[in-house]
């Protein structure tokens, strides 16, 4: 593995307050709600606060031509409001911080944005914060669901590695590393160790997450690929919103994504499905609002879009009819009498 370096990082109490009274001249990204807590508490005032909103390509090439008189760039909220701190940051050049108001942000992490052009999600840029400051104060007054979501991202790790598996052969596929596959074990085995206090958002659930994202994003950046991280539960996820048009909380319908592939992978079913049971993380498809029909659309759908996409191979593929028809039995029944208890 090439060499990672994880972004500097810091979590405790009053991190809002200590690192603010550091700042240069800043503009702020920054999300309504968690503004409304935290910029009272900065010790600097921002010389412009910019509340973030559409990851949209040409939108944010406007905001950052905007940024003048400024010395530095401060992300403070969720996904929206950090990767467009983010963003501004490399096109601008600027030092960057960042504050993230949930857990469930990898992109908080990871150097690259995610804009958006006509849809689609494209990697663009690349900027590596001072630090990343996260506030327990900040994360804690978060709704408990939004911080849960946060395992989302952790979980696929396990779907990930079975898809990385099945892709080996492949022209494209990195061949597995050990190194990285232990790096997935040892983060899905970490979500079983602290899933206690996960499901009760506590500081050491806050911790865990976090310490597992910087882990995730700075091996990503070494080796140039997430096929240890992510597989075909994200593409039922992107299938999802291509098909409904709907954005629900990437975490939570990425977990709806992990479950409904274990049972395609024949991966741990039950286990899986009794480590998400006591993360509490909300995942089936009646939290989410989301119809059987739909469901089963999405998951008819999904081989064909996946080709489309140019997705790496997965199980997401090739879903036999009757495969389908065990993922929508399976989740009726958990939807019935709840996910397994351990
Ligand atoms: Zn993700």
């Amino acid at each position: 593995m090439k060499d990672s370096q994880p972004f500097p990082f810091e979590i405790g109490h009053g991190l809002i307050e200590r690192v603010s009274e550091q700042l240069p001249p800043y503009v702020a990204f920054v999300a309504p709600e968690p503004w409304e807590l935290a910029g009272a508490r900065l010790r600097r005032v921002p010389r412009r606060v910019v509340e973030a909103g559409a990851l949209e390509h040409g939108y944010l090439d406007e905001l950052a031509a905007s940024v003048v008189g400024v010395e530095a760039v401060v992300g403070l909220g969720g996904g929206s409001a950090l990767d467009t701190a983010k963003f501004v940051a490399w096109r601008t050049g600027l030092p960057l911080w960042q504050f993230p108001s949930i857990a469930s942000v990898d992109a908080v992490f990871t150097r690259p944005v995610g804009v958006r052009e006509e849809r689609r999600v494209r990697y663009v840029g690349s900027a590596i914060p001072q630090l990343v400051a996260a506030d327990l104060d900040l994360l804690c007054a978060a709704p408990p669901e939004l911080n849960r979501a946060g395992v989302g991202d952790i979980l696929s790790c396990h779907t990930g590695l079975h898809d990385w598996r099945l892709a080996q052969g492949d022209a494209e596929a990195p061949p597995l590393d050990g190194e990285l596959v232990d790096l997935s074990l040892r983060l899905v085995a970490g979500l079983r160790r602290h899933a206690g206090a996960i499901a009760a958002v506590d500081e050491e659930g806050l911790t865990f997450i976090l310490g597992a994202y910087r882990e995730e994003g700075a091996v990503g950046d070494a080796v140039g690929h997430s096929y240890f991280e992510e597989g075909s539960e994200h593409y039922v996820a992107y299938c999802f919103e291509r098909l409904t048009g709907r954005h629900l909380v990437h975490g939570e319908l990425i977990t709806l994504g992990v479950l409904a592939m274990v049972i395609a992978q024949d991966n741990a079913v039950e286990e899986t499905a009794t480590l998400v049971g006591s993360l509490r993380v909300r995942c089936l498809p009646g939290e989410l609002d989301i119809s059987y029909a739909v469901f089963d659309e999405v998951l008819k759908a999904l081989p064909a879009y996946c080709a489309q996409e140019g997705f790496p191979r997965s199980v997401a593929h090739t879903l036999p009819d009757k495969t389908r028809g065990a993922i929508l039995a399976q989740f009726a029944a958990w939807e019935r009498g709840g996910l397994p208890r351990p």
